[in-house]
């Protein structure tokens, strides 16, 4: 591992000025979980580490009137237990259940794992299926971009060299919701997803239901096919569940690699896709609803 200088800055602003002085020499870290592996792999060899961890502004969930702040300090655990983001935002808190085991969750964010913008990132079909906005700061004032722009490839955002991630907002939902976050995984143990499928279903007058992948395509996929046949349907049985599940199987376009053949990927989201609309529509009327 190359040496480099650890930077701790205590507010946003210091963070900016630190950004400005090292330009891309600089790389930011929260929880580090895939920082620190990646400087011990050499797979990045930055002259600055900006740690964030010292900004207190950065730290907290904050319910507002209509919608939830995740700051950019986050952790999957403080998500795991808060009330609220249980309450409305159930598909997330799966995600962030099925991600790593307890230690790991304990320092990876939420936001490091949208940033990090990895094909298998967890928290990624949840937040696109709850429409979340990134929110971003840097030099010229701040900007909020949906999570599905944000991240333009793998591994790659719309995140200048200067700005940082402050938080995500998520709007509070006005109607009855559930959700769902189903992972394939090697192991019963700590793995990254062959696949997976988030489905919620937001219920009021002009039902909606969205699906969204992980581990399946280079750029958050949302399936609008079988979305459009299940939102059109007043009856959804089993028929309409197998042929909504046969949509969101062709519009993903997996890779083969050493988690998983890409026709595997395939089959595997026809059946998660199946099961979740499924734990969707047995969901308790009155969960999620904020008004
Ligand atoms: C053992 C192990 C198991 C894992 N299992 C899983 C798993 O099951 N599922 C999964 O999805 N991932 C997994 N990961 C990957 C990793 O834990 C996640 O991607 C994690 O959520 C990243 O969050 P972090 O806070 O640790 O990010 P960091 O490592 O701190 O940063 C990740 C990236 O985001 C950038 N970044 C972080 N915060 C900001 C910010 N506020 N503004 C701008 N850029 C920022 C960093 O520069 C870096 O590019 C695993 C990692 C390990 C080591």
């Amino acid at each position: 591992m190359r040496d480099f200088v650890l930077e701790r800055p205590r507010s946003i602003s210091e963070v900016l000025d630190t950004l400005q002085r090292h330009g891309n020499k600089a790389m930011v870290k929260s929880g580090g979980t895939d920082v620190i592996v990646w400087l011990h792999k050499s797979i990045k060899e930055p002259d600055y580490i900006v740690d964030l961890t010292a900004v207190e502004q950065l730290k907290g969930i904050v319910v507002n009137e209509d919608n939830v702040e995740v700051k950019a300090l986050v952790t999957l655990n403080e998500v795991i237990g808060d009330d609220s983001l249980n309450r409305y935002f159930p598909a997330l808190v799966q995600a962030c259940k099925a991600h790593s085991d307890p230690l790991i969750r304990n320092r990876a964010t939420v936001v490091g794992n949208v940033c990090a913008a990895v094909p298998s990132g967890d928290m990624i079909a949840p937040l696109v299926c709850y429409d979340a906005k990134v929110e971003i700061t840097g030099p010229n004032g701040s900007r909020k971009v949906p999570v599905s722009e944000f991240i333009t490839g793998p591994k790659r955002t719309s995140l200048g060299t200067d700005e940082i991630v402050t938080g995500i907002r998520i709007a509070l939902p006005v109607v009855e919701t559930s959700g769902c976050y189903l992972k394939a995984i090697r192991r019963e143990a700590l793995d990254i997803a062959q696949a997976a499928v988030c489905c919620t279903l937001f219920k009021g007058d002009n039902r909606e239901f969205r699906i969204a992948f992980c581990a399946v395509s280079a750029r958050p996929l949302r399936a609008t096919e079988a979305e459009k046949l299940l939102n059109s349907c007043s009856n959804i049985d089993d028929e309409v569940i197998d042929q909504a599940a046969e949509l969101a199987a062709d519009a993903v376009d997996p890779i083969t690699d050493v988690r998983a053949s890409r026709e595997y990927r395939v089959e595997m989201i026809a059946e998660l896709t199946r099961r979740a609309i499924s734990r969707c529509l047995e969901r308790p009327a009155g969960e999620g609803v904020h008004k």
